[in-house]
């Protein structure tokens, strides 16, 4: 894989990873159409207007477009009974059609997540997010790994980034990114196998864990929160934050900011992603990995 070096380091260049899996799902995709087989078909729901979610479902809709897979939006408003939402879920669920099906989160304070989540089909959950799925990824079984952690180990592979052996400290606990991300890295796979460290809110002294890592996931949502005296020389940083930080200065009113310091901390390490252009577009490619193998797997049972 081309790498993209900055004072020394070498990036971990989302774009370039990101384009090499859009380039070959398209090209599988061309081929089933050729072979007289159907499109992967993306369902997505998308509750209420949050500036975030519209973009990130969006970005979706427009990989489906640029891939040549089919993809439904449903918008429903933010003050949707959650009955209404669930029976949209169970149509789609129900739909031979629809192959992968995600609801874009995060959702309103009255509709409960985890019961959303629960009601999608495990054979169309291509945000990896509903409890059958996670278990199955815990045991190492085959299964829709959440898109970010998978994201992030699809990069870590095609740059062929060493991580045997290594201690990897994530930062962040939760079900969609940290938790994952620390299983998937202790997992014996050649681009895996880490010793792992997981960091959250409640660690004391958190630069003590950093400060001894060989790779280091940030994923807690507080910009530039990860310090160049947090950081090993030498270290591999991922980071996953994205936070809109107004800045008056860019169009939009935002600027979009990573968990780590990255001038700083840039110059220390081996390897680093950049914000934006980093795991923002692998989490992308992932799903639509995803949504090729849950075509994949509804065809061999059908
Ligand atoms: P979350 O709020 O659900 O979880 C944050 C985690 O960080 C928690 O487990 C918490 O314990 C931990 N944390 C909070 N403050 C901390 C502190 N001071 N020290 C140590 N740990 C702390 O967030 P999330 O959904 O996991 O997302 C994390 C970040 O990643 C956000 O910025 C989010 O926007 C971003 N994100 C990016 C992508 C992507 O595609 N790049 C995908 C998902 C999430």
């Amino acid at each position: 894989m081309r790498c993209t070096t900055f004072a020394g380091m070498q990036i971990l260049d989302g774009k370039v990873a990101s384009t090499a899996i859009v380039a070959k799902l398209k090209e599988e995709t061309a081929q089933r159409l050729a072979a007289g087989k159907k499109a992967p078909h993306l369902a997505a729901i998308l509750v209420g207007s949050d500036g975030a979610s519209e973009t990130y479902v969006a970005s979706k809709v427009r990989h489906c477009e640029e891939i040549g897979f089919r993809s439904t939006l449903v918008r429903l408003a933010s003050d949707i009974p959650d009955i209404e939402l669930l029976d949209q879920i169970e149509r789609f669920n129900q739909n031979d059609d629809v192959d992968g099906l995600l609801v874009q989160l995060p959702l309103p304070k009255h509709i409960s997540e985890a019961r959303v989540i629960e009601a999608i089909h495990p054979s169309k959950d291509v945000d990896g997010f509903h409890p059958v799925s996670v278990g199955r990824m815990v045991q190492g079984l085959p299964s829709f790994v959440p898109a970010t952690p998978y994201g992030i180990m699809l990069m870590l592979e095609q740059f062929n980034i060493p991580t045997t052996g290594k201690h990897a400290v994530v930062i962040g606990r939760s079900n969609i990114v940290g938790r994952p991300m620390s299983i998937l890295l202790s997992t014996q796979q050649p681009h895996a196998n880490c010793t792992v460290t997981v960091c959250h809110s409640k660690t004391h002294d958190l630069g003590y864990f950093t400060r001894q890592a060989d790779l280091v996931v940030a994923a807690l949502g507080k910009p530039e929160f990860l310090k160049a005296d947090m950081v090993k020389e030498g270290a591999v940083v991922i980071d996953v934050g994205i936070t809109r930080v107004p800045d008056a200065t860019k169009k939009k009113g935002f600027a979009l900011k990573g968990d780590v310091d990255f001038a700083n901390v840039a110059p220390k390490c081996s390897w680093i992603t950049p914000v934006p252009g980093g795991v923002g577009l692998m989490t992308i490619g992932a799903l639509m990995t995803n949504t090729m193998e849950a075509c994949k797997r509804r065809e061999s049972i059908a």
